[in-house]
């Protein structure tokens, strides 16, 4: 065909293109052009919405597109069809754009030439063509600097330096919040997130990951077994791709020392998924391959999981309806997990390389080649739970910790807010040896302790504070964030940093007067004092000496590292009302 031929029949088979597909795939859209092309597929098609979910603080709109054949363009109308709804984001890291493209193309596809009607048969479609949208107009050239195209793209981090995919516990950025609140209106049935690696070099051009591990309810896990495991995968395969499980390397100079699993964190957005009962999938294209290349690779991969969404849409809706009953019900929730040593063998479709001394980095260097490389390796994929917890039947929050108060209600939990104070037996935790990491770490400074459990110690709570029943579907959220020994608790994070701090002191001619009454008074004490002497630290430090009868005088604030909130362990009722 001639080319003017073939754009004659390009332009009826599509009636319009993204730049992506304009430049041959070598710009992307900047944010504006994104938003036209959102609101071209508004105007071309009666089953497209597009909406904004909130505001970034530079002042964009956060950009949502709602793909319904029965115009379903809010969460109640969702629900009365009946169908799930598949969150699609793209951008949460804005230099790894191949999602927004892909997304563009494929809803164009599904809505206007209608190719791909048939995935919106059975599932209502939420699409973020770039969550993280201010990070997405710091544009440039030098972004990505593994990534192969396009030529410029965006920026990892918001405006405020904070990774969105790092956030969703703490949920600091105002993006985290907007997405939140659309979460925990709509509740999808499936988060798909789409990223482009970073690491080795290798053949396969999409690779992914989707929790089936022990943080995943059994039914969602389940559900990811079978339909993308056992369906979504292969098809993706047989249409030309090829692709694995997310790929870290345990050398990464050397991808014959074999494959590792990390453990998961619900800081990650598909691990928060897991912690709401949602299937969730990773995409991460391959950061070597093309920007066609990648594209193509989210878009197929986007179409094979919508395929299966439609192919049996009420196996999802059951998944995620049996996990969301199941969180409501009593039972452990595990917390902490790693990696076991057993591995499997599987085979990894690499590339050659060779393994050299470097001069520059004084070590050994990997040179990767071309040539297509079979290699058998050991893959360390399997998690188990280390830390897991019962849990109560309610937490109890004191009033003042408004900034963690603030973050449960931003996940959907239900919180009571207590009409009259209350007093009774309640467990807690006291805290000990903080240790907080020197170099910030999403803006804060993550805190590591050690726990002792309290078992029925008498308390009160003041009228205001804040219930936080565990019989509901948000629970797992609950419990990580409240759990001190959480990865990403609120007091992991710092939201408690003030209960380590000592804030009275003994001026130390009093502590020497006091100290002397003290040894008067109890033989036992001189005993433990000369014990402590031996070890020269101590005895060498005149503020450690005094310390330790401070620490044993009816003085010592013994609120430090006390945590205030309580755990309820068996049901009962709270004079309380809900808090809106
Ligand atoms: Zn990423």
């Amino acid at each position: 065909m001639t080319t003017a031929l073939v754009m004659m029949v390009t332009a009826l088979a599509a009636p319009w293109l993204t730049r992506a597909e304009r430049t041959g795939f070598v710009e992307t859209s900047r944010y504006e052009e994104t938003l036209q092309d959102c609101r071209r597929l508004e105007k071309d098609s009666t089953w497209i919405k597009v909406t904004s979910f909130g505001r970034s603080p530079e002042g964009r709109d956060l950009i949502l597109v709602i793909a319904s054949k029965d115009r379903a363009f809010d969460p109640d109308a969702a629900r009365r069809t009946g169908k799930p709804v598949v969150l699609i984001q793209a951008g949460i890291h804005a230099g790894e754009i191949d999602g927004k493209d892909a997304g563009l193309m494929l809803l164009r596809d599904i809505s206007v030439s209608k190719r791909h009607a048939a995935l919106l048969e059975r599932a209502i479609i939420l699409f973020m063509p770039i969550y993280n949208v201010d990070g997405h107009e710091r544009f440039g050239a030098f972004n990505r600097i593994n990534q192969d195209g396009p030529k410029e793209q965006g920026w990892r981090v918001t405006s405020r330096n904070l990774n969105l995919n790092r956030d969703y516990m703490k949920a600091d950025a105002v993006e985290t919040r907007a997405w939140l609140k659309l979460f925990t209106s709509w509740w999808p049935d499936l988060l798909i997130d789409c990223h482009v690696t970073d690491g080795a070099d290798y053949r396969y051009d999409v690779t992914y990951f989707a929790e089936t591990g022990p943080n995943a309810p059994p039914s969602v896990a389940a559900w990811i077994k079978s339909a993308v495991e056992d369906h979504a995968m292969p098809a993706l395969d047989a249409s030309g791709h090829l692709s694995s499980p997310f790929i870290f390397l345990k050398d990464d100079a050397d991808p014959a020392a074999g494959r590792v699993s990390f453990p998961p964190t619900p800081r990650f957005s598909t691990s928060y998924a897991a912690l709401q009962n949602r299937p969730s999938f990773l995409i991460e294209t391959h950061m070597l391959k093309d920007y066609r290349t990648r594209v193509i690779g989210t878009y197929d991969t986007l179409r094979v999981l919508l395929e299966e969404v439609n192919r049996d849409a009420d196996a999802l809706k059951e998944a995620v309806k049996l996990a969301d009953a199941r969180a409501a019900r009593p039972g452990t929730v595990p917390l902490v997990f790693r990696t076991t040593d057993r591995a499997g063998k599987v085979t990894f479709h690499g590339v050659a390389y060779r393994r050299e001394l470097s001069e520059i980095s004084g070590t050994v260097r990997i040179v990767y080649g071309s040539e297509p490389l079979d290699l058998e390796v050991d893959r360390s994929d399997e998690i188990e739970p280390v830390v897991s917890v019962e849990k109560p039947s309610a937490y109890i929050v004191p009033p003042q910790w408004t900034e963690a108060i603030d973050v449960l209600k931003a996940h959907g939990v239900r919180l009571l807010r207590l009409k009259e104070p209350v007093t009774g037996a309640f467990d807690g935790y006291r805290l000990t040896e903080p240790s907080w990491q020197a170099a910030p770490f999403e803006g804060r400074h993550m805190v590591t302790f050690k726990t002792e459990r309290i078992k029925a110690e008498q308390r009160a709570y003041p009228a205001g504070s804040v219930v936080v029943p565990t019989d509901q579907r948000t629970s797992p959220v609950a419990v990580h964030l409240l759990e001190p020994q959480g990865p990403d608790s609120f007091v992991a994070w710092g939201f408690f940093d003030a209960i380590f701090e000592q804030k009275e002191y003994a001026e130390a001619y009093v502590m020497e007067k006091l100290s002397r009454e003290m040894l008067a008074k109890d033989p036992g004490l001189r005993a433990e004092f000369e014990k402590a002497l031996a070890d020269p630290a101590f005895s060498s430090s005149p503020a450690r000496r005094l310390d330790f009868f401070y620490r044993r005088s009816p003085w010592w604030d013994n609120r430090i590292g006390l945590y205030p909130v309580g755990l309820v362990m068996s049901p009962r009722e709270f004079p309380a009302e809900p808090v809106p």
